[in-house]
């Protein structure tokens, strides 16, 4: 054992850091004595088998709000920082494991997966131990989604992606990268061809500000999947308070460039990880509160103040204020205000959709309308988290497993 912070952990006959903090109920005490007790493989065994992506989700995880925060320590605040042992344990078996098939349940049953994002990679796992012929398809390249093309190598290093390629290549999974479900072959195809089809196509369609001259803006997706396709001047705004503003204005400064976060509201407010705002100020990022765009030009942004007022219901609103236009110079504006589904490659299939446009399924994940297409992550929940989006990949492959 070499973390003595194991030697923290109370063991708890009902953990909270795992009933109540983690979304996959990731067994730390059970995880806990076996690595006490040096049997390193076996608790990674079970982690990889819970979580087949515990070696990154214990990298980047908001264990503050998972299993961290829940951990009764708290009440002293000296909560064990469980996610140092889970990387430990499960880096080391990630790198040697070798998939196998554990059981035949889905023997002969040939699966098509849309997304290699979380909910790709840890499905694909999944149903290939039950005995499924798994086809892999992105419209990407590479397997990944986010964990390759969006969060930053500063952040979550490739290699820990790159380990998926192999172990799927070995287990003779097929992968057609460059292919986008609804333009260069339709889900019906697939539902006709395949017997089961899991869509975890991610939510990657950015909201708009909807202000005169956003066409000048720049995404702050495509930018960190690929920096080095931007022109960009040496004086960067980033408009967003979130995971993906943080994750783009680090970049941005890490390539050199000044970089400012504007913001309507403050920090409280923001629903990036704390430790992301703290790094990107550390690393020189520079901040602007209550800031709200309503106009680009072609050198800089006006913006309006905004002030936090509370509502009847004790809601904080953000109020824009009239007759406060500034302009502020700049070379180039990156917008990062939210992500969500694109479901356009649902159109003309008789899937059923609510009112708001937004397909429906039911409790195992499984599209109403379709007789065989199930749906995960992002692309049913919206822009959340890997961990979350493991999660949800678990309830459609159960779901899958009974219903085949
Ligand atoms: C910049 C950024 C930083 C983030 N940082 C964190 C973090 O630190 N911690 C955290 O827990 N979460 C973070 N998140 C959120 C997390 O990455 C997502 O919740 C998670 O990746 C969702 O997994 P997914 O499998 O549903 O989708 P994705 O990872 O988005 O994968 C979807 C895949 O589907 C493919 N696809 C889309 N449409 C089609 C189509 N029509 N045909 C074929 N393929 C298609 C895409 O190419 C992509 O590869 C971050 C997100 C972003 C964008």
């Amino acid at each position: 054992m070499k973390n003595n912070e194991a030697l923290r952990c109370l063991l708890c006959k009902k953990p909270k850091c795992s009933l109540q903090g983690c979304p996959v109920h990731t067994p730390v005490p059970e995880c806990m004595a076996l690595y006490r007790a040096d049997k390193l493989d076996e608790a990674g065994a079970i982690l990889f088998q819970n979580n087949p992506l515990s070696a990154i989700t214990s990298q980047v995880c908001d264990w503050r709000q998972f299993c961290y925060g829940n951990c009764v320590l708290n009440v002293k605040k000296i909560p064990v920082r469980w996610y140092e042992i889970e990387q430990e344990i499960s880096d080391r078996y990630l790198f040697q494991h070798r998939l196998v098939r554990v059981s035949d349940e889905l023997k002969g049953r040939r699966i098509a997966l849309v997304g290699t994002g979380p909910v790709g990679l840890a499905s694909a796992v999944w149903l290939y131990q039950a005995g499924a012929e798994i086809t892999l398809y992105d419209a990407n390249l590479r397997l990944g989604g986010v964990l390759r093309y969006g969060i930053p190598g500063f952040r979550l290093n490739k290699k820990y992606v790159d380990v998926y390629e192999s172990m799927f290549f070995l287990a003779g999974m097929l992968f057609r990268g460059g292919v986008k479900v609804g333009r260069d072959i339709s889900l019906a195809e697939l539902s006709a061809s395949y017997d089961a089809v899991l869509v975890g196509a991610g939510a990657e369609k950015p909201a708009t500000l909807n202000i005169p001259g956003e066409e000048r803006s720049v995404q702050a997706l495509p930018f960190l999947k690929d920096p080095s396709a931007f022109k960009m001047g040496p004086k960067v705004i980033v408009i967003g308070g979130g995971n993906v503003a943080m994750d783009a204005c680090r970049m941005a400064r890490s390539l050199g460039y000044e970089t400012w976060v504007y913001y309507r509201k403050t920090f409280e407010n923001m629903p990036a990880n704390p430790g992301e705002v703290e790094a990107a100020q550390y690393e020189g990022v520079r901040f602007k509160l209550f800031q709200a765009p309503v106009e680009l030009k072609e050198d800089g942004v006006v913006f309006r103040d905004c002030v936090n007022d509370m509502d009847a219901d004790g809601k904080i609103v953000t109020r824009i204020l009239d007759d406060t236009d500034h302009f502020v110079p700049c070379d180039t504006l990156i917008t990062a205000i939210s992500e969500r589904p694109d479901y356009d490659m649902l159109k003309g299939l008789p899937v059923k959709m609510d009112a708001s446009g937004k397909p429906v399924w039911n409790e195992g994940q499984k599209l109403e309308g379709l007789p065989n297409v199930w749906v995960a992550g992002d692309f049913c929940l919206g822009a959340t988290t890997v961990v979350e989006a493991v999660a949800s990949a678990r309830v459609a492959v159960e779901n899958i497993k009974q219903t085949l």
